[in-house]
């Protein structure tokens, strides 16, 4: 494969360029565009444009756009997630993280077969049913990867304790080496791309395997090729100019699109966040404001409609909330950010974590607050995956509204089985209560009995 660089940088900055006064009229028209019950995404030029929009009334009206296509696609589930560290040893120096090789203070780990069953089963008694498991990267072997994998997923706790999807975050691969951690049943392949500007990728990668821009590249189009169907793409907003990142992303997405058929299953929206041993994670070259993640993340739910979206516990509470109205239709809750930190007396702030979690609630406080605030469905499922419902067969899937037939009624089913295990008893009243309401607006047979199923004390029950 030709490792070409296909992102246009000078096309990017022309297009910014070209929208650099907002055309009130050109974008009345793509909102209008994105109401149409068959919209499929936005062009680079229509993204650059809402990008480059600077009028308060309009922005009000792009936020609104996002909220009613979010609801429309996505009903009001959101899938929960936790990450698992495994090692925060690195070879690399990426200016922005903890774990760079250069922070000398920081206390390495990777975690044995005996401490990823710890987490894990600390996990799974939380009630949490999918991980994304988290590596620096060192010159580990595949099949100690794939073991530790295979570990997580061996975990089984009372009740209903297991994982049932696990994804993964890890620097980019060989694809033979991606095929070795494929056998290991991994769901969707993270890796962000940090920057799309050649030139800040340079700076903030200076040395390390990390350092090559186009072999990071192509990872999802190695990945693929080695037969993962779902890649997570991301850029780590704060690096360089978010509008310029943005339409990176995106370009990324098209071009992965028509080489390998579909584009990314996810995108991943980190901001940087405060990072011991990382003098610039507390005065990131190009900040962002809130405002300007809330523009981020409504402009892509309208260029990418059928793409999941998550964000993690980078954020604040109150913030996480909001943004799940705009476009954000995964989360992480719980979270802990080092190797071994869910089995830790307490949280350990400074020497082994990655960053600073700014939203510390327990996924049942999470939970509780979605259902009592929002009237939202957390949902664990992991059928479409299981169902084989994965890479251009769900997007196929996703473009004919089958979220509402298949994903709104899995998340009940998966939410039944967390309140009736793990839920606190006002959690288990409030969630008893939003299920009952959206039963009476309606369902088909085949999910009344699976629910029943469910509430009978059936584990692992979905459409
Ligand atoms: N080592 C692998 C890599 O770099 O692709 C995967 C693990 S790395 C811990 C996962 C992601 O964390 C990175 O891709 C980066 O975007 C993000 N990250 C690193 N430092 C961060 C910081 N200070 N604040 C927020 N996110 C950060
Ligand atoms: Fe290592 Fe990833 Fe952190 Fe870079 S971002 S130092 S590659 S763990």
């Amino acid at each position: 494969m030709s490792m070409q660089n296909f992102i246009d940088e000078e096309k990017i900055i022309n297009l910014l360029e070209k929208h650099k006064t907002s055309d009130k009229k050109f974008i009345t028209d793509i909102l209008a565009k994105c109401q149409d019950i068959n919209h499929q995404g936005l062009s680079l030029e229509e993204t650059a444009a809402l990008l480059q929009n600077t009028d308060p009334e309009t922005e009000q009206r792009i936020f609104k756009t996002a909220k009613e296509i979010k609801k429309r696609i996505y009903g009001n589930r959101i899938v929960l997630f936790a990450p698992l560290y495994v090692s925060n040893a690195c070879v690399n120096n990426c200016t922005y993280c903890g774990f760079r090789i250069d922070n000398k203070k920081l206390v390495r780990k990777t975690l044995n077969k005996e401490e990823i069953n710890k987490e894990t089963k600390t996990l799974t008694e939380m009630g949490h049913k999918r991980l994304l498991m988290v590596y620096g990267e060192f010159d580990y072997d595949m099949g100690w990867v794939a073991d530790t994998i295979q570990e997580a997923y061996g975990v089984k706790s009372e009740p209903s304790g297991e994982i049932r999807r696990i994804n993964v975050n890890m620097a980019p691969l060989s694809m033979e080496n991606f095929k070795a951690i494929k056998t290991a049943n991994i769901g969707t392949y993270q890796c962000f791309q940090e920057t799309y500007s050649t030139k800040t990728y340079k700076e903030v990668h200076p040395s390390g395997p990390k350092a090559d821009f186009s072999w990071r590249l192509y990872a999802m189009h190695r990945a693929m090729e080695a037969g993962i169907d779902d890649v997570g793409m991301g850029v780590l907003y704060g690096l360089s100019n978010y509008k310029f990142d943005t339409l990176g992303l995106l370009m990324h997405c098209q071009q992965l699109e028509k080489d390998m058929g579909v584009g990314p299953h996810t995108i991943s929206f980190p901001r940087i966040e405060e990072a011991m041993g990382s003098e610039m994670s507390y005065n990131p070259p190009h900040k962002i404001s809130d405002n300007e993640l809330r523009r981020i993340i409504a402009i892509s739910r309208l260029a990418v409609p059928y793409t999941g979206m998550i964000l993690s516990t980078r954020e604040s509470a109150e913030l996480r909330k909001e943004l799940l109205e705009y476009g954000i239709s995964q989360i992480s809750a719980a979270s802990r950010v080092y190797p071994g930190s869910y089995n830790a007396a307490k949280v350990n702030q400074n020497d082994t974590q990655q960053f600073t979690v700014h939203d510390p609630r327990s996924l049942d406080d999470v939970i509780y607050d979605m259902v009592t605030t929002l009237n939202y469905i957390p949902s664990f499922c992991t059928g479409c995956y299981r169902k084989g419902r994965t890479g251009d067969h769900f997007m196929g899937l996703a473009k004919t509204n089958f979220m509402s037939s298949f994903c709104t009624p899995n998340g009940i089913l998966t939410f039944a089985e967390y309140l009736r295990d793990y839920a606190s008893p006002k959690t288990k009243e409030a969630g008893k209560k939003l299920i009952d309401k959206l039963m009476k607006d309606g369902r088909n047979k085949l999910f009344e009995d699976s629910l029943c199923k469910v509430q009978t004390g059936e584990s692992d029950v979905y459409l």
